[in-house]
């Protein structure tokens, strides 16, 4: 079975939910830097404000930044891992290679969800999120609007101030320009890792692919 996996796709292609899905199947630790910077935030830390700078406007924070935040989850948690939102830049990626080189605990699957840019955008002017468990949902399929209970923990849904469509058109064009180039990195570096899965489908179809991917 995998163990050291990285899940890479545009906003809203499903990262969170199948992230939640591999977790409860196969236990593997979970960690997504944005959600670990929206904590930051939400507690009010001085890495919560100043990457706050950079994540409200939906442009990426200093790669600088997100290493740091991922070089300390390792040191804690070990190298049992699925990297949901890191790495986000090639120089992200060239540095999660030392790092696990360095532990001799290399990556054993890349994972690239695909969604195309009319369905991004679909998705995320409906997309509600709780920020205290991190759940999102559909505000459409769900017949949800913002100040609405959570369905899983009760607390309030909120709009990310992230999907308000500024910011959503300079987090596509981030993904384009920087995060894009990841997937190239590992078709270069680790073409044998890197599967290519169709996420404009039902999420339990999606998730039966990446099934297939992580017990082969
Ligand atoms: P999404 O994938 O839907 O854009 P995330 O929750 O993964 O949302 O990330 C939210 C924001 O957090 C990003 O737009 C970016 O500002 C910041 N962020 C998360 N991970 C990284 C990273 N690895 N490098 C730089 N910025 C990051």
């Amino acid at each position: 079975m995998k163990q050291r996996i990285v899940l890479l796709g545009p906003p809203a292609s499903g990262k969170g939910t199948q992230a939640e899905f591999i977790v409860s199947s196969f236990g593997i630790p979970h960690v997504s830097t944005g959600a670990l910077l929206r904590a930051e935030c939400a507690n009010g830390t001085s890495l919560g404000k100043e990457a706050n700078r950079w994540t409200h406007q939906g442009l990426l924070v200093p790669d600088e930044l997100a290493i740091r935040m991922i070089t300390a989850w390792i040191a804690e948690h070990g190298t049992r891992f699925l990297f949901d939102g890191f790495p986000r830049t090639e120089a992200q990626a060239e540095h999660l290679y030392t790092a696990l080189a360095s532990l001799s605990a290399p990556l054993d699957l890349v994972i690239v969800l695909e969604l195309g840019e009319e369905e991004i955008r679909r998705r995320i002017s409906s997309r509600l999120s709780c920020l205290a468990c991190g759940a999102t949902f559909s505000g459409t399929l769900n017949s949800l609007k913002a100040g609405d209970a959570c369905l899983r923990c009760g607390e309030k849904l909120v709009r990310r101030t992230d999907d308000q469509p500024a910011a959503v058109e300079k987090r596509l064009e981030s993904y384009h320009k920087l995060t894009f180039p990841v997937i190239g990195y590992y078709e270069r570096n680790a073409s044998n890792l890197i599967y290519r899965v169709d996420a404009g489908r039902e999420s339990d179809a999606v998730f039966s692919d990446i099934c297939k991917l992580i017990q082969s």
